[in-house]
């Protein structure tokens, strides 16, 4: 590609509204420009990235007899009432009518539609395992997009689905996809974890997500110190090892004016805050009248609610509602000071909250806490669970090592359904004892434009984007080598074969020499100054930029001509011959070695 027939869109300063790096990046490096709230327009240079990355993903697919195939994006609302989405997914799912006043929506992933088309499509046992993908738009009303193409509300998401008549089947197919997920992400050049992740409420049988590792990521990921241990915080389970040593003090109240936090209260009394506990009230199951019920939930003053797993309690409502402070003050409960005694509902005691002696709660009384409280005593645990985030340093649950946080950005997602949706719109086929069967699903998404974004923040310095090359010896830079002639006066007349000029003669040729041999290349021809181009192809990250310039032209000892070599991560200049540019090249599997 010749840059002076290529939109190079950088910008020199930073658009205000970019959040985090890679969205900063992606603006100033002409990859992206923002069209509306959560909306991209994906230019010619961001374009390229992406479509690589595609490349590599249908690469994948296809090697695990995944089939492409293409749904619309538009999907009928008959097929969400069928599944009773229509209803239940919220308000992230877009919906509107067209001019015959029908019901649609754009969709935000692609199980009715698939459902719909195997239903018809498949009809025997004998047809069984098969699996389809789809590279497409997905439309995600998200309730805050930020972070660039990241969290957008309109993005590009390869999902997969595939059908089975048995749950042993689905496994096979499962773990294809994992090792497949894995060697997308390895391709792809990302430093990343698989991590076991919650099944929700569909409650399948196994989910892992595929998290790539940086600062700026949304999720809280989970590792054991010793073992290969990985989950995302929401699974992860608390274990505790102790016991509960016996009662020593007696309860007693004190004075805690205006102070409704268990820091507070901790810090006042000279206690450690894993001495005190807090208790939330939350909604229960209504009663059978639709009256609201009450639920406390009880943890240690220096752990925090973990919220799925609340939700997944038989007496808590889901989606977990937090109690209003009217229907507390109605139980006469004092928010910031409520206490573990003497609460007409269910009192749900986290693990490490339950074996604790002589703790500080609130008193049930405003302005009071009581020292001194033992549960038995005291106070009555309806039931104890596990309730709360890990920390870092609790015991692994595998029973290896400590745990340890990380933040990832999720850039895939791999769950086994069950039968679900195969249930809900009668996705049968005929079995082998000649009955229906109902299929067995999974699903498997992929964040395609969402792993451009994760790819950057892992790896950019000062000047811009840096492309890894992976172990596999890919890369996804938009162009793998720029070629930069220093000429003299305008490049129009450089080009001009008879005023000729030496320097683009020479980059000409290694231009089309690179190109025959298949590399990605971009002859860097715009009129501008050298410091401008320098800048432009750090800020793009091009991994190997050559320069020419005529005094390099047969100028070393042996008469030969020097290239000006400087790789991206490296930086350093060298000046090198043709043979071992050459080299160079194939050692970056830029060009493929003849070896
Ligand atoms: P998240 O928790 O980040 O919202 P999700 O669980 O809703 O993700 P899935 O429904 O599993 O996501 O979608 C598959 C993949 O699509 C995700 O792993 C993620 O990489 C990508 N994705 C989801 N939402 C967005 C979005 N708003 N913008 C960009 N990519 C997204
Ligand atoms: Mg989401």
């Amino acid at each position: 590609m010749r840059a002076s027939q290529f939109t190079f869109a950088t910008l020199k300063e930073t658009p205000s509204d970019a959040d985090i790096i890679s969205s900063q990046l992606m603006l100033r490096a002409g990859f992206i420009r923002k069209s509306a709230s959560g909306l991209y327009t994906w230019l010619p240079m961001g374009l390229k990235t992406l479509q690589k990355v595609e490349k590599v993903i249908r690469e994948e697919m296809n090697a695990i007899h995944c089939q492409e195939l293409l749904m619309p994006v538009v999907q009928s609302a008959e097929l969400w009432q069928e599944s009773g989405r229509w209803e239940a997914y919220g308000p992230e799912l877009l919906r509107f009518k067209d001019r015959h006043q029908r019901d649609f929506v754009l969709g935000p992933t692609h199980e009715e539609v698939i459902t719909d088309i195997a239903r018809n499509l498949l009809k025997s046992y004998k047809q069984l395992p098969v699996s389809y993908y789809q590279i497409q738009t997905k439309f995600r009303d998200e309730i805050r997009p930020r972070f660039g193409v990241m969290r957008s509300r309109e993005f590009i998401m390869k999902d997969a689905y595939s059908f089975h008549i048995d749950q042993p089947s689905l496994q096979l197919t499962y773990d294809d996809m994992y090792r497949a997920y894995t060697n997308i992400f390895t391709r792809l050049g990302l430093d990343f974890r698989a991590v076991q992740a919650d099944t929700g409420s569909i409650g399948g049988f196994a989910s892992h997500e595929f998290q790539v590792l940086a600062g700026s990521g949304e999720d809280d990921i989970v590792f054991s110190d010793s073992s290969d241990y990985a989950a995302n915080i929401e699974l992860a389970e608390a274990i505790c090892t102790s016991e509960r040593p016996a009662a020593t003090q007696p309860k007693q109240n004190v004075s805690t004016p205006d102070m409704p936090t268990c820091e507070q209260v901790a810090e006042h009394l000279g206690l450690a805050l894993s001495q005190t506990v807090k208790t939330l009230i939350v909604e229960g199951n209504p009663t059978e009248e639709g009256t609201v019920t009450l639920v406390a939930l009880v943890l240690r003053g220096d752990h925090t609610l973990n919220e799925i797993k609340a939700e997944k309690l038989p007496q808590v409502k889901a989606p977990l509602t937090m109690a209003s402070e009217e229907a507390m003050l109605a139980a006469g409960l004092h928010k910031g000071y409520i206490g573990v005694f003497d609460l007409d509902m269910p009192v749900i005691v986290d693990r490490s909250a339950a074996v604790l002696a002589d703790f500080v709660s609130g008193a049930n009384q405003p302005d009071f806490h009581t020292t001194g409280v033992n549960w038995e005593r005291d106070a009555q645990i309806t039931a104890i669970a596990d309730i709360r985030n890990v920390v870092e340093g609790d015991a692994s649950p595998d029973g290896q090592g400590t745990l340890q946080i990380r933040r990832g950005i999720e850039v895939g997602h791999i769950f086994q359904l069950g039968d679900k949706y195969a249930k809900a719109l009668n996705c049968a086929v005929m079995g082998e004892q000649g009955k229906p069967v109902i299929t067995m699903m999974g699903c498997y998404g992929i964040g395609v434009t969402r792993i451009v974004a994760a790819a950057i923040e892992q790896s950019h310095d000062d000047n811009g984007i840096i492309w890894k090359t992976s172990s596999t010896g890919e890369s996804i830079a938009p162009f793998d080598v720029a070629i930069v002639p220093m000429v003299k006066g305008k490049m129009k007349d450089a080009l001009n074969p008879e005023k000729g000029d030496p320097a683009m003669q020479l980059a000409q040729q290694l231009y089309q020499s690179l190109q025959v041999q298949g590399v990605d290349v971009l002859l860097d021809d715009r009129d501008e100054r050298a410091g401008v181009k320098f800048a432009d192809l750090e800020l793009v990250g091009i991994p190997h930029r050559i320069v020419i310039s005529e005094k390099n032209i047969h100028a070393d000892n042996a008469n030969e001509t020097l290239y000006e070599y400087v790789n991206r991560e490296q930086g350093e200049k060298q000046l090198l011959t043709h043979a071992q540019l050459m080299q160079t090249l194939a050692a970056h599997n830029v060009l493929k070695s003849n070896s």
